[in-house]
């Protein structure tokens, strides 16, 4: 790319910090400047096209060019462009939107309360957890429990829950000792040899069952955890699993928050990954896809018996003293509205078990890749695992960044997609994607996968 003073490349470099980016690289290397979108495509400021693998990251499941959400967004800011909802203010989009929300949920969820991130949803379903256990006269139950390897966001409450180091490393962080991780559920990574799927999600429920004891059921308060894990790898757990994880929860009465960040609005096949994966929760985070992240809105959905407590407790205090500027601001609320209008009208969730076998399909056959050690995946996401022996699943040496190798060749060849630990690499197109797109953004990876095993057998 050439770089005149005044290039986008240029000024990016000077003016702009990117989340997620070794900054000292940055400055060398500079960005990959994307200037438009049409359906799965996008387009880069050489007008060089890709598929968009990732859906942006997780979230665009309506593609780049869904007319109708700009035509909601405009309609809205012309009729009111900003109302707030806190001290019993509301107006007409956040309330559709409740309604409509809380009855596509799972039957024990009741109330929905609107943040505008998923770092905000957990840190805001963390805090009315402890608002809510205070209110039920149990001000010691308020420990945290999660995954290792799972990603929650960044915030400071939700960094401690995230179960990535890299969320915590130079933060000074963990700065609260309520916070606690548990085995991710992944067979092929934390399987002992031999051992079964059903004697792997017994030993994990025995864990967690064992935390709590430890800890003691009266100071736990809650378990997080995504149907599927994303950003930590793409985990999907063994149907067995999470029924023998609310069991547990059940018997410490501990609250089971499903994280739908990503699965939610028909990622994993269903609405919620929590149907998917056989969970129910008593709250639930929402964001990407509730707008195809057109506009930036998220959500703690709640069960009633959950909002009785709250309800009590910010009538003994007086009010419930949490909340955003921007909690279910009008114009994105009216954009969610419409996205969950065009998933209704356009049958998003046939579709997506429709293609989601070719998929599969095309996801499976990679596992015979000599690169892959698995291929897993549900619905429209997965992950393929790089190993540099299968038998042994030994991986490279994390300084070659395999991973990141096979994604920048795939992005070489057209098709993004993303590296993830450990040492896989993430797929999750968005919904709309068709049968033949799926099959050029495997034709992608394949290619990138054999140019890293042709290029790491000569280094070897
Ligand atoms: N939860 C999950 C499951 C996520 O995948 C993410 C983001 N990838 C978050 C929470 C945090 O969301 P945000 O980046 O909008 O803060």
């Amino acid at each position: 790319m050439p770089q005149t003073p005044n290039s986008l490349h240029a000024r990016d470099i000077e003016y702009t910090i990117h989340p997620y980016t070794n900054l000292r690289a940055h400055e060398e290397q500079g960005p990959l400047v994307i200037t438009r979108g049409d359906g799965v495509y996008v387009f880069d400021d050489e007008g060089k096209s890709y598929i968009e693998g990732m859906a942006g990251l997780w979230c665009t499941s309506l593609g780049f060019s869904e007319k109708r959400l700009a035509e909601a967004a405009r309609k809205q800011m012309e009729v009111l462009p900003y109302s707030q909802i806190f001290s019993h203010r509301s107006h007409e989009p956040v309330i559709e939107l409740a309604e409509r929300v809380v009855s596509m949920a799972p039957a024990s969820i009741a109330k929905a309360f609107f943040v505008n991130s998923g770092s905000e949803a957990i840190d805001t379903a963390i805090k009315l957890i402890w608002y809510y256990q205070n209110g039920r006269g149990k001000p010691n139950k308020k420990r945290i429990i999660g995954r290792r390897r799972a990603y929650h966001g960044i915030t400071i409450a939700a960094g401690h829950l995230t179960g990535l180091p890299y969320a915590r490393t130079g933060f000074d962080l963990p700065m609260s000792d309520r916070f606690f991780h548990v085995t991710p559920p992944s067979l092929y990574s934390e399987g002992n040899p031999g051992e079964t799927e059903e004697q792997f999600t017994d030993r994990l429920a025995t864990e967690l069952d064992t935390l709590i004891i430890t800890l003691g059921p009266d100071t736990v308060a809650a378990f997080f955890a995504e149907p599927v894990m994303g950003a930590g790898g793409v985990i999907v757990p063994p149907l067995s699993y999470f029924p023998k994880i609310q069991a547990v929860l059940r018997k410490h009465d501990v609250l089971m928050v499903s994280d739908e960040v990503i699965c939610g609005f028909g990622r994993t096949g269903n609405w919620w990954g929590a149907e998917t994966m056989g969970i129910e929760p008593d709250l639930m985070t929402i964001a990407k896809q509730l707008s195809s992240a057109y506009l930036p809105i998220a959500g703690v959905l709640m069960s009633q018996s959950f909002y009785e407590g709250l309800a009590d407790q910010s009538a003994a205090i007086g009010n419930l003293g949490t909340g955003y500027t921007y909690s279910g601001h009008p114009v994105a609320a009216a954009v969610a509205l419409e996205t969950l209008r065009i998933y209704d009208e356009d049958e998003i969730l046939n579709h997506v078990r429709e293609v989601s076998p070719h998929f599969k399909r095309r996801l499976d056959a990679l596992g015979g890749h000599p690169l892959v050690g698995e291929a897993r995946g549900v619905g429209l996401i997965g992950a393929v695992e790089i190993v540099k022996d299968k038998a042994s699943k030994t991986h490279f040496d994390p300084a070659i960044k395999i991973n990141a190798q096979v994604a920048a060749q795939a992005q070489a060849h057209g098709v993004i997609l993303r590296p993830v630990p450990i040492d896989s690499v993430g797929i999750c197109p968005p919904l709309i994607i068709t049968r033949s797109e799926i099959d050029m953004m495997f034709d992608g990876l394949e290619k990138a996968l054999d140019g890293v095993a042709t290029s790491t057998l000569i280094a070897a």
